[in-house]
């Protein structure tokens, strides 16, 4: 089949000459983008590597990372993306797993990767990478593929053991960009779209959509993500669309745009997702930034794709901003219980998907693979219910559900009980061992600046919201709560964290 990298040398073949890259002072057009992609792609074989051969890329973002990305794709070969805030004993394990074949890194990462004490050949992006691309002749086009090979291997987070590498082939990533052009934004030649997460996860693959489609891409290219910063660019650059924004994302920017207003009327669409948005944050944005916005649920085993909520057709209840929204055409969603049968409609079970983006399993980890994958089905680990449209609400992950007296409590109900008092900025919620109940409820909480709000005032405020056995029973005041490199709060961290300062 076509190799996921053509649809790239066909928009340059209808648009050669339009912008398909900037960050910062540079530009790449869409031939010159494509022309580098089969340059890189030639000096892969040049090196011997051949096809089905691992690139791993620990890089932060930039336009090199885009033609390593298209180039491995070019020659047939497999990126892996490393989050590039992961340390060297982490990348070491992942080259090891991969077995890559070359490292492509950049200036801030070569310490880490001194660190990781590799073996592996590497590339350094700069002068490295300019003149080894200058002295290779492109390939003509891109190779062709099996439908199965895989494009690229993406290691999981990875919170408890062992990271695993997902294995996506281009079939996954072919179904993957259909579907984010047909229901999570329709790309056009003259759309400018903001990238601002790391191209290393989910972000990266959804550059696929607006390359296929022609649009133009602003690259973030400050260090780090600055709200007020991200809101002038918005303003000064006429972005229509924001790729992709974890929810923490959005709830900075809303504060920013509290304390200095922009003009972001020419955003048309705001992609957001990767962990639960709380009631309040979804209202404020939809209030703020109007009908933009699309939600999106999916997990590096089903990338970026397995329901969307699209919230630009009108106002939505409460109940839909809560929900994730409904599973794409040709995925199919369906809520099982422990022995793998599906629970009656409203009840809740693991969330489990079947269809053309879910991965081909994990590398090297056969038992792994059997069991996520058992029946067909990928597990996500996910709870969640399906209402009779079909309709998912994420609960929590598996792992996080706290159990109090035999009971569940899922934190993300707590939390939006939490997140609804004016005085509350930001709030996580987890179980902490109990020697009576098993696990008690506790919320870290980051107070509004100035609020003198405190524990008992929040706790009598969820015994009137929730049930009471729900209510946290210790409150931890902090000034911030850590995220982790895509925006996602770290739940698990704080949790370890507070036991150990307690015990
Ligand atoms: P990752 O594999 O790192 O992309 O993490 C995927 C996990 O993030 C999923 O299994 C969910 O637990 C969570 N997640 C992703 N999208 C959403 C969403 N829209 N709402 C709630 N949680 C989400």
């Amino acid at each position: 089949m076509p190799n996921i990298a053509s649809n790239l040398a066909r928009s340059a073949r209808l648009s050669p000459d339009a912008t398909a890259i900037r960050y910062g002072d540079r530009r790449l057009g869409y031939a010159e983008l494509d022309e580098a992609a089969r340059r890189f792609a030639a000096g892969l074989h040049a090196r011997g590597l051949q096809p089905g051969d691992r690139v791993a890329v620990f890089a932060k973002n930039g336009p090199e990372y885009v033609v390593t990305m298209f180039g491995t794709f070019a020659a047939g070969m497999v990126v892996v993306p490393v989050n590039a805030k992961l340390s060297g004993s982490e990348l070491a394990v992942i080259l090891d797993d991969s077995g890559a074949a070359l490292l492509v890194h950049d200036d801030a990462g070569a310490g880490v990767v001194q660190e990781a004490a590799t073996a592996v050949p590497r590339l350094r992006i700069g002068a490295e990478y300019d003149s080894w691309m200058d002295s290779l002749t492109p390939l003509d086009r891109p190779v062709d593929v099996a439908p199965e090979a895989v494009a690229w291997l993406f290691y999981t987070s990875g919170t408890t053991g062992r990271p695993k590498g997902a294995e996506l082939t281009h079939r996954n990533l072919l179904a993957m960009t259909w579907l984010e052009l047909a229901d999570v934004c329709d790309y056009r030649r003259d759309d400018r779209a903001l990238h601002i997460a790391p191209l290393s996860h989910g972000s990266g693959l959804y550059l696929l959509g607006a390359l296929t489609r022609g649009a133009e891409n602003l690259i973030y290219d400050k260090p780090s993500f600055d709200a007020a910063d991200v809101l002038r660019l918005i303003e000064r650059e006429r972005v229509t669309v924001l790729a992709f924004v974890a929810p923490t994302m959005i709830v900075m920017l809303l504060d920013a745009d509290a304390a200095a207003p922009a003009d972001t009327s020419s955003l048309r669409r705001a992609v957001y997702g990767g962990a639960p948005i709380h009631l309040e944050h979804a209202r404020r944005m939809v209030e703020r930034f109007g009908n933009v916005f699309v939600q999106i649920y999916g997990q590096g085993e089903s990338p970026m794709t397995i329901t969307y909520l699209n919230l630009a057709h009108g106002p939505a209840d409460d109940e839909m901003l809560l929900s994730a929204g409904f599973a794409h055409p040709g995925v199919e969603v369906a809520v099982l219980d422990e022995h793998d049968r599906p629970v009656p409609v409203g009840e809740t079970g693991e969330i489990c998907v079947r269809g053309d983006t879910v991965m081909r399993g994990y590398r090297n980890s056969p038992e792994a693979t059997a069991t996520t994958l058992r029946g067909g089905w990928l597990h996500t680990g996910d709870i969640g219910r399906l209402d009779e449209q079909g309709r998912l609400t994420l609960l929590d992950r598996s792992k996080d559900v706290i159990i109090s007296g035999g009971t569940n409590i899922y934190p993300r109900e707590v939390e939006d009980a939490l997140l609804a008092h004016p005085d509350v900025d930001e709030v996580v919620v987890f179980g902490e061992p109990d020697a009576l109940w098993g696990e008690s409820v506790t919320a870290a909480v980051v107070r509004r600046p100035g609020s003198a709000v405190d524990e008992a005032d929040l706790v009598e405020w969820c015994r009137r919201r929730i049930a009471s056995f729900k209510k946290p029973k210790r409150v931890v005041f902090c000034d911030s709560l850590p995220t982790n490199a895509y925006g996602k709060v770290l739940r698990r961290e704080i949790r370890a964290h507070l036991i150990e300062m307690n015990a």
